[in-house]
């Protein structure tokens, strides 16, 4: 791993791979830390004040095992083509192709993901979307009913940054994304989104309700800020 030195953004070199590795003093930060930044594709290094270059050197690496498995998080591709595999609401298919078919389709009997040639990305999502509408409403619909709230609308988007959000008015607004996941991750973001139509901000109060709901939310949290990134690059 080198440490190439620029201004304020030098460059993370793992094997053949390089994440950009930005730098941002904070006066109030106690300690030098790492973390990996998915909406701006990189790492972001806090650095106290009076920290030495030979301290960061050292700090970064130390890191360095940590920085090698989120690259390979990073930079794991879901190649959806024919002779791969993936796993749509906890379940394998092999995609398979399908010169009869004009559109992507599923195959229970012999879980297999049927693509037509030349595959459209736009078909794919749509086709996600709608395997997405079969189970997302319904795990949101029940967790506010347990919480005694009524939703007016869900709809399922394909936002970048987001898993979901839910506004004033009571409109939960899902990413058909979630399909991509664990069935118990994208139930965790459905229960979470169904608890702010209580709790509007992320309180202990709104967490305890969470985990009333989704006892095991702190892995499910996990699991999308590690594998979320890959996800939302299908
Ligand atoms: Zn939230």
């Amino acid at each position: 791993m080198n440490y190439k030195n620029s201004m304020t953004s030098t460059v993370f070199t793992c094997g053949e791979q390089e994440i950009p590795l930005k730098h941002k003093p904070n006066p109030r930060a106690k300690r030098l830390s790492l973390r990996l930044s998915s909406k701006e594709q990189s790492l972001v290094l806090t650095i106290p004040p009076r920290a030495s270059g030979s301290q960061i050197s050292a700090f970064l690496k130390q890191c360095k095992p940590w920085v090698e498995k989120q690259l390979s998080n990073l930079t794991k591709i879901f190649s959806i083509q024919p002779g791969e595999e993936v796993v749509l609401h906890g379940t394998v298919y092999q995609c398979v192709l399908d010169p009869l078919r004009r559109k992507p389709a599923l195959c229970q009997v012999t879980n297999t993901l049927r693509l037509p040639p030349q595959c459209l990305q736009e078909d794919l999502h749509e086709f996600f979307k709608k395997m997405a509408g079969k189970v997302l409403p319904g795990y949101t619909l029940k967790a506010a009913e347990m919480l005694g709230q009524q939703v007016e609308k869900i709809t399922l988007r394909d936002s970048k940054s987001r898993w979901g959000s839910c506004s004033g008015r009571k409109t939960i607004s899902l990413s058909w994304r979630l399909v991509l996941a664990p069935p118990e991750v994208a139930h965790y973001v459905c229960v979470h989104e169904a608890v702010h139509l209580i709790h509007m901000n992320h309180s202990p109060a709104f967490w305890q309700a969470v985990e009333r709901l989704c006892p095991r939310y702190r892995t499910h949290k996990k699991w999308l800020k590690v594998h979320g990134p890959a996800l939302m690059r299908i």
